[in-house]
C-alpha cells in the first residue's frame, strides 16, 4: 500500500505536467519552457500557487492575480492520473510491466483531454507513445495472440521477445489500419472528413502497447461510447449535427483505459 501511496503522489506530478502539454502541444509551445503561467493574464504562477490540487483549492478555484477561474479540467486530470497510477501499482508492485501501464494511462489521460479541449491528438503523444509501446513490447510481454498464429502458419514460429515485438506491431498496424480505411470509405462516401488522422496515429499507439486482441476491443467499445454519449449530447445540447465534430480519440481514449485497467493486464499477466 505504501508503494501504491507513493505512486499516486508520483501520478500527481505527472497529472500536472500533463495539464502543461494538454495546453502547450496543440498549440505548439514548449512544455518546458517558460515556467507555468496563467493562460489568462499570462503572470508566471508560484511554486506554492502550483501544488498539485492543493493550491487549486487554497485558491478557492481562482488565479491569484486575475481572478479568473482555473477550469476544472486541472484538477481533474491531476487525480485522474494519481488514481490510475494508485490502481496500477496496487495490483502490480513497483515492476516495469506496471510502468509500462502508468505510461499509458498517462499518455491516454493527456489525449483524451486534448481533443475534449482542442480536437488535437498530439503527435508528441500518438507517435511518442507508439515508439515508446513498440520497444516496451521487448521487456514486457505482450500477450500472445493473432501474431503467433500467423507465424505458425508462415512456418517461422517466434518465442519470447520477438514473438511479443511481433504481437505489438501487429496491434499497432491492423486496427488502426482498418480504422483508416473506414476515414477514408467515409470521405469517398460522403465527401466530408469522418475523422482525424490523428485517432488513426492514437489506435497505433494503444496497440503497441496492448496487442491486437485489446486493441480491436477498444475501437468497438470506442465507437459505441462515442456514438452513444455523442448523439446524447447533440440531442441535449441542440448542437447542430453536421457541424459539431465529436471528440472520438476522448472516446477511445476513454475505452482504452477501461480495457487496459481491466482485462488480462488487471491480473498482471
Ligand atoms: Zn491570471
Amino acid at each position: 500500500m505504501l508503494e501504491a501511496g507513493l505512486a499516486g503522489l508520483f501520478g500527481l506530478l505527472i497529472g500536472s505536467f500533463l495539464n502543461v502539454c494538454i495546453y502547450r502541444l496543440p498549440r505548439d509551445l514548449s512544455v518546458v519552457r517558460p515556467r507555468s503561467y496563467c493562460p489568462e493574464c499570462e503572470k508566471t504562477i508560484a511554486w506554492f500557487d502550483n501544488v498539485p490540487l492543493v493550491s487549486y483549492l487554497l485558491l478557492k478555484r481562482r488565479c491569484r492575480h486575475c481572478a479568473k477561474p482555473i477550469p476544472a479540467r486541472y484538477p481533474m486530470v491531476e487525480a485522474l492520473t494519481a488514481a490510475l497510477f494508485f490502481s496500477v501499482v496496487a495490483r502490480l508492485g513497483f515492476s516495469l510491466i506496471a510502468l509500462k501501464f502508468c505510461l499509458l494511462s498517462a499518455l491516454l489521460v493527456g489525449m483524451i483531454f486534448s481533443d475534449l479541449e482542442e480536437r488535437i491528438l498530439p503527435d508528441e503523444m500518438t507517435l511518442g507513445g507508439l515508439l515508446a509501446g513498440l520497444a516496451l513490447s521487448w521487456v514486457v510481454p505482450v500477450p500472445p495472440g493473432a501474431a503467433e498464429f500467423f507465424l505458425m502458419i508462415a512456418g517461422a514460429p517466434m518465442k519470447g521477445h520477438a514473438l511479443s515485438f511481433a504481437e505489438s506491431i501487429l496491434g499497432a498496424v491492423v486496427p488502426s489500419g482498418f480504422l483508416w480505411l473506414t476515414g477514408e470509405l467515409f470521405q469517398k462516401l460522403r465527401h466530408k472528413e469522418g475523422l482525424g488522422f490523428g485517432d488513426v496515429k492514437m489506435m497505433a499507439m494503444v496497440g503497441a502497447f496492448l496487442g491486437l486482441r485489446a486493441t480491436l476491443q477498444t475501437l468497438i467499445l470506442g465507437s459505441l461510447l462515442g456514438s452513444v454519449i455523442g448523439l446524447v449530447y447533440i440531442l441535449v445540447t441542440r448542437k447542430d449535427r453536421s457541424t459539431y465534430e465529436l471528440p472520438f480519440g476522448s472516446f477511445l481514449g476513454t475505452a482504452a483505459l477501461v480495457v487496459a485497467l481491466t482485462g488480462q493486464y488487471a491480473i498482471g499477466n
